[in-house]
């Protein structure tokens, strides 16, 4: 694809993006969040170029290499994988701006012990495993707002800001849509949350209508 092509292709995905946040409400504003784990800096580049800022990786060795060889670009780097005890050093090490996968207690604590240690704050979300799926990370529905309250209180370097979902992986939009409203029950009951994080290629429109004001969009973004 030319440049050209590829920004008029980009276009498309923003036009889609834009309809499903109308659909909702003029006011409601969506971040779109590039998840680059598939590409290359010389992809990434090509996008900031048309104007996306925000990128998103899932392994810290990953987002550290590209974070480095772009260091000279105005990026904003998200980490949206499942986050190693022992490769916590490693992400405060870039200092991302958005951690979107905390998934237990006992992460959260030993995160609040190096950033202590680091005299840092990490901005957070609560990840949910909100289709109850084995396969995924994350906490209940049930006890996500405790947790969420939990960590707030007892891990004050932690920034929480909100929850971030994967849709459940089912064929039928109804249980999708089911999984990412029983996220945005939650958010909406968190005090001062401010990001619900959910939706990636195959299904950000139905996660935008169902509240979601930050997206994770990959392989629609980039591969061609
Ligand atoms: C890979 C990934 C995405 C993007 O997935 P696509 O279907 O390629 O858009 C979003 N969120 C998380 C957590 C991911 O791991």
């Amino acid at each position: 694809m030319t440049n050209e092509a590829y920004k008029l292709y980009v276009d498309e995905v923003v036009r889609r993006v834009e309809t499903a946040r109308l659909n909702v409400s003029g006011h409601h504003i969506v971040k779109t969040v590039a998840v680059s784990k598939y590409s290359t800096v010389e992809e990434i580049k090509a996008l900031y170029e048309i104007g996306q800022r925000a990128f998103g990786e899932n392994k810290v060795q990953d987002l550290k290499s590209k974070a480095k060889e772009l260091e000279d670009l105005p990026l904003e780097w998200h980490f949206i994988g499942n986050l190693q005890k022992n490769k916590i050093n490693n992400l405060l090490d870039i200092s991302p701006s958005l951690f979107h996968a905390l998934d237990s207690i006992e992460l959260a604590q030993e995160l609040q012990k190096k950033l202590l240690a680091k005299e840092m704050t990490l901005n957070c979300l609560l990840q949910i495993n909100s289709a109850k799926e084995e396969s995924k990370h994350g906490f209940m529905p049930e006890e996500a707002i405790e947790k969420y309250l939990q960590i707030t209180k007892e891990c004050p370097n932690i920034r929480l800001k909100g929850v971030m979902s994967i849709g459940a992986h089912s064929k039928e939009r109804e249980s999708i849509k089911q999984s990412f409203e029983t996220t945005y029950a939650i958010y909406k009951q968190l005090p001062n949350a401010t990001i619900c994080s959910m939706g990636m290629s195959g299904d950000f429109e139905l996660a935008i209508e169902s509240g979601a004001n930050m997206i994770r969009l990959g392989s629609i973004l980039f591969n061609e």
